[in-house]
């Protein structure tokens, strides 16, 4: 049956987005498509590939409907450009930076070749020698991965990424390289290195070394000599000082992740793209894509059977785009069509939890939000193995090392931030919960525009305790709770970022991870204000315990400028 395509309606927020951004424009900058011709210029763009299988023209339906109804949406450069004259589909980028002269300008230029197309890109620092360690040609000293990494920086804050997209990077370096300390207290000055996030790739022999409270060493990159020897437990504390400051350095559980490497045979991670959550080999690149779960709540329940449909035209859909991509250099798309790699995640989980009834940070939200990731993942793994046994399993795959079935793709999925995507599709980014209920703008004259969730409105309005003066006390307050004209449920049922204890994010993250995700999750462990540097040690060393790899914690209003707030004013 055809769907009722008639039911489509964009938010606002979600037109606004695409006008600026998302919609192709006419010589004069006016936009000359509308969602329903973009979701024909992309569905089209993808199952060109398939064009001569007898399936092709259902692809070109499926494709259409899931884009068109929001139940899947690709990431930003594969809306934006599927089908232009760019064609370049993938938001993540990891490039090698080699010990030389050479190597470092060459990762330069190829970050600003990504960056040009739309495309964020990770690089770890880990294998540039130490500052004033000798340089044989100059017979001079090197200045260290930090004076590089400005230079990084500086690049990207040249390249806009044609007016689209903000260059991303993130920038790794190593616990045991000697320059940690420099690095970790790099961005102390919050006007320096915007256009990065910092991330110290910490091992297992660190973790145990913070245990045990002993010495672990520092490792000169290009002799492999130990250089010296630092206090575990007095480096693990100043990473937490100043992540319990502003934010930053996040932590990346590198040997965690290396574990899980599909293709050993291929090299080890060093690096993860600017959001953390895609670990790709050097020159690898990789195309996201997520399930909007808040559209398969059907009277109350998950309903599996389309989640299921929705899932193999995603997994379809991902594994194509990297066939008519168009990828910015040369070593990028040799890697990346050896381990054709995608990244489909999910956005929407707290609109689905909220639609069951289940709170986020509670141990049934875990497991509903666990049970369907892992649902997602085997159907992703059974549809991958599907085309390969048609079109041929990645070209890397060796049945006498990979001990996993033959598919088509090294990896399947992950867990975006969609900071944009979500905002085309209305609902919660990524596996985040909502950060405001109802949040209030002041416009002109005093007046104060109330906006208020739609799945809260809907409820409080079907229950009777919808009134403008508790919307308004809601967003004074900044939460649900501690109304008494909430009933209790809603009050844990609509509980934000800020509302839920840290311990229970990070429990999500844990569930989600431990539960198909193969590479890595986008998620902030949201801490109050009051929190104390001890509870942010507990959480890297929870997050640790519980198999992430990698872990972002942010203390509310612990930045000069914070991005969102639950009380907007302005
Ligand atoms: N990214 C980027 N620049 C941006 C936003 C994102 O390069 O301004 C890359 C980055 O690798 C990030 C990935 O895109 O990890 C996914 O980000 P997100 O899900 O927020 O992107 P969306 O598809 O929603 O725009």
């Amino acid at each position: 049956m055809a769907p009722d395509l008639t039911k489509q309606v964009l938010t606002n927020t979600a037109e606004t987005v695409l006008a600026r951004r998302y919609y192709m424009k006419d010589a004069e900058g006016n936009p000359v498509e509308t969602w329903e011709t973009l979701c024909h210029r992309v569905a089209n763009a993808i199952a060109d590939v398939d064009k001569d299988s007898p399936n092709g023209e259902n692809l070109r339906e499926d494709f259409f409907n899931m884009i068109y109804r929001m139940d899947f949406l690709p990431n930003s450069p594969c809306l934006m450009n599927a089908g232009t004259d760019l064609g370049q589909l993938s938001a993540c980028f990891v490039l090698p930076v080699e010990d030389s002269m050479d190597g470092i300008f060459t990762a330069i230029r190829n970050g600003a070749l990504v960056h040009k197309t739309g495309g964020g890109t990770g690089y770890s620092f880990s294998r540039l020698r130490s500052k004033n360690a000798s340089v044989r040609s100059t017979q001079g000293v090197a200045s260290g991965p930090l004076s590089f990494a400005a230079v990084f920086d500086a690049a990207t804050e040249t390249i806009k990424q044609g007016g689209k997209r903000r260059g991303a990077n993130m920038g790794v370096l190593r616990v045991d390289h000697p320059d940690i300390m420099d690095f970790i207290t790099a961005k102390q000055d919050q006007n320096r290195f915007n256009n990065f996030n910092f991330s110290v790739a910490i091992t297992d022999a660190f973790m145990k070394a913070v245990e045990d409270g002993t010495e672990y060493d520092l490792i000169e990159p290009s002799s492999k000599q130990v250089v010296r020897s630092l206090e575990a437990r007095e480096v693990f504390e100043k990473i937490i000082d100043l992540a319990w400051h502003n934010g930053e350095p996040g932590v990346l559980f590198i040997d965690t992740a290396n574990k899980a490497n599909m293709t050993p045979q291929l090299g080890e991670f060093e690096a993860t793209n600017p959001c953390g959550e895609q670990w790709l080999l050097p020159y690898e690149s990789c195309n996201l894509g997520s399930i909007n779960l808040a559209n398969f709540v059907e009277k109350g329940k998950i309903d599996y059977d389309r989640l299921k449909t929705i899932v193999e035209s995603a997994t379809a859909f991902l594994d194509n785009v990297i066939d008519c991509n168009r990828f910015p250099i040369p070593e990028i798309e040799k890697m990346t069509l050896q381990t054709r790699k995608i990244g489909m995640g999910i956005m929407g989980l707290h609109d689905m939890l909220i639609q069951l009834g289940v709170p986020y940070g509670s141990e049934e939200g875990r497991e509903t939000a666990g049970e369907v990731m892992r649902f997602i993942r085997d159907v992703a793994a059974a549809q991958s193995e599907k085309v390969a046994a048609v079109k041929g399993p990645f070209p890397a795959y060796d049945a006498k090392v990979n001990t996993y079935p033959a598919r088509r793709n090294a990896a399947l999925t992950s867990i975006q931030p969609t900071g944009t995507v979500s905002m085309i599709a209305d609902c919660a980014s990524g596996c985040e919960p909502y950060f405001s209920i109802v949040m209030v703008k002041n416009v002109m004259d005093g007046d104060r525009l109330i906006m208020v969730n739609k799945h809260f409105e809907r409820i409080a309005r079907a229950e009777g305790f919808y009134s403008d003066e508790l919307m308004s006390k809601v967003a004074d307050s900044g939460t649900v709770i501690g109304h008494k004209e909430i009933p209790a449920k809603w009050q844990e049922v609509f509980r934000t970022a800020q509302d839920i204890r840290p311990e229970d994010h990070i429990a999500m993250q844990g569930a989600l991870q431990n539960n198909g995700v193969d590479s890595s999750i986008s998620k902030t462990i949201n801490l109050p204000n009051s929190a104390s540097r001890e509870e942010v040690k507990l959480s890297y060393i929870t997050g640790y315990q519980l198999g992430c790899k990698g872990l972002t914690v942010y203390r509310d209003g612990s930045r000069d400028s914070q991005v969102l707030n639950t009380k907007d004013t302005s």
